[in-house]
């Protein structure tokens, strides 16, 4: 999940990383209120799930009322991104001395997390990513041993920042990292990091994705998820309870396992065709489970077949088979299914589709991934 930039401030200030004070608000008259009780000059910020704010004339400076009335005014409804602003995050100005850009995320690669360090924050990042990528400083950090202060302190002088403020930066960079791995997220990014003019470092900016499989230990996110962007079929696939997430091709994906979902995903790509969603109904799922996934796939205006590959282990064939003619019964699908149907109890889940009747234009079975990618893109294709 993504936080907007308030949002991640609120979730920088619990692990003691120094924002600006502010407030969120959703009208004109909310943010002169708020920016005569942060104090003038404020800065007005666009709250959108897109980065470029400051480009796109979603970050305005104001030092009266009046000022914000007409930026605010502005901003509320500016499209940014395809994102339409409706919440503005009013703060306090900060005087500038420096811009630096700091993040970490996982390489799944390295299977260690990377943290990037540079002096040339601010809005041109990735131009310098680009042009002058060794202006980035890289580390990879075991998570087993985290991240040392020794190790903070050389990486902090090989990104050559400003030496009166290697003290500072360590202290910030720690407590990151600390948000980052504690706070359960996938991506911590401050981009401008600050060196205000009485040499504080601070955090003027935030980007923040939330690991979604931590939800359980973190009841606070629900104030996160209120405002969170998700598409119609996500949505649908949430009010069911699915592992959903909704892609641009047109061959809809139900598989059991992320495993085997990906492979799924992958065999469909090599074979020429283009996935809708990533849908995995897990380990043990019965016919509820099935009929509510063909459900949400069926409500995709793009989907022209789907390839249903399930390889029951805790998943059982009839039950598979049961939530499919339990699915038919209720919605009629707009795509073919393919299936490809192995492991537990597959012949007795043949037996039960065999049985119901459905004919080959609604329903084909193959023994193989390989064969069933090839029918479901050749379908996926008007073929
Ligand atoms: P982004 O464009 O979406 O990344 O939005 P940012 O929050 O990073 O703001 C863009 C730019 O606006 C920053 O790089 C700063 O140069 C400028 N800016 C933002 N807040 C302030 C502030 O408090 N004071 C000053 N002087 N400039 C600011
Ligand atoms: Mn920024």
């Amino acid at each position: 999940m993504d936080l907007l930039e308030y949002q991640g401030k609120q979730f920088f200030a619990q692990f003691g990383i120094p924002v600006s004070d502010g407030r969120p608000v959703t009208t004109v008259d909310e943010a002169v209120a708020a920016a005569e009780a942060v104090g003038y000059p404020v800065v007005v910020k666009a709250q959108v799930h897109a980065g470029g704010r400051g480009k796109a004339g979603g970050v305005k400076l104001a030092n009266n009322a009046d000022e914000v009335r007409e930026h605010a005014g502005n901003i509320l409804g500016l499209d940014i991104s395809g994102h339409i602003t409706r919440i503005l995050w009013i703060e306090i100005a900060s005087d500038i001395s420096e811009e630096y850009y700091v993040s970490f995320t996982l390489d799944r690669s390295a299977k260690k997390h990377l943290g990037m360090l540079s002096k040339e924050g601010g809005v041109e990042i990735e131009q310098v990513a680009v042009e002058n990528p060794d202006a980035i400083a890289k580390i990879w950090i075991d998570p087993v041993d985290g991240l040392t202060e020794a190790v903070c302190r050389e990486w902090v002088l090989a990104a050559n920042l400003n030496p009166s403020v290697t003290d500072g930066a360590v202290a910030l960079l720690l407590k990151l990292y600390t948000a980052y791995t504690d706070g359960d997220a996938d991506l911590a990014e401050i981009n401008p990091l600050i060196v205000k003019t009485d040499g504080k470092v601070h955090a003027l900016d935030a980007k923040v994705s939330l690991d979604d499989n931590a939800d359980f230990r973190h009841p606070e996110w629900a104030e996160y998820r209120a405002t969170e962007e998700l598409d119609s079929r996500e949505q649908l696939a949430r009010t069911h309870g699915l592992q959903y997430i909704g892609l641009d091709g047109t061959v809809g994906i139900i598989a059991n396992g992320a495993g085997l979902a990906m492979s799924t995903l992958d065999v469909v790509n090599q074979v020429g065709g283009t996935a809708a969603n990533f849908l995995d109904i897990g380990g043990g799922a019965n016919a509820d489970v099935m009929a509510a996934a063909l459900e949400v796939i069926n409500f995709d205006e793009k989907v022209t077949s789907i390839f249903i590959n399930i390889f029951g282990g805790i998943t059982r064939g009839e039950e598979v088979a049961k939530g499919i003619v339990e699915a038919l019964s209720r919605v009629t699908l707009k795509a073919p299914i393919v299936i490809r149907l192995d492991g537990t109890n597959a012949e007795e889940g043949r037996k039960i589709l065999a049985d119901a009747g459905i004919p080959e234009s609604t329903l084909i079975s193959k023994p193989t991934m390989l064969e069933a990618a090839h029918a479901a893109v050749a379908l996926s294709k008007g073929k």
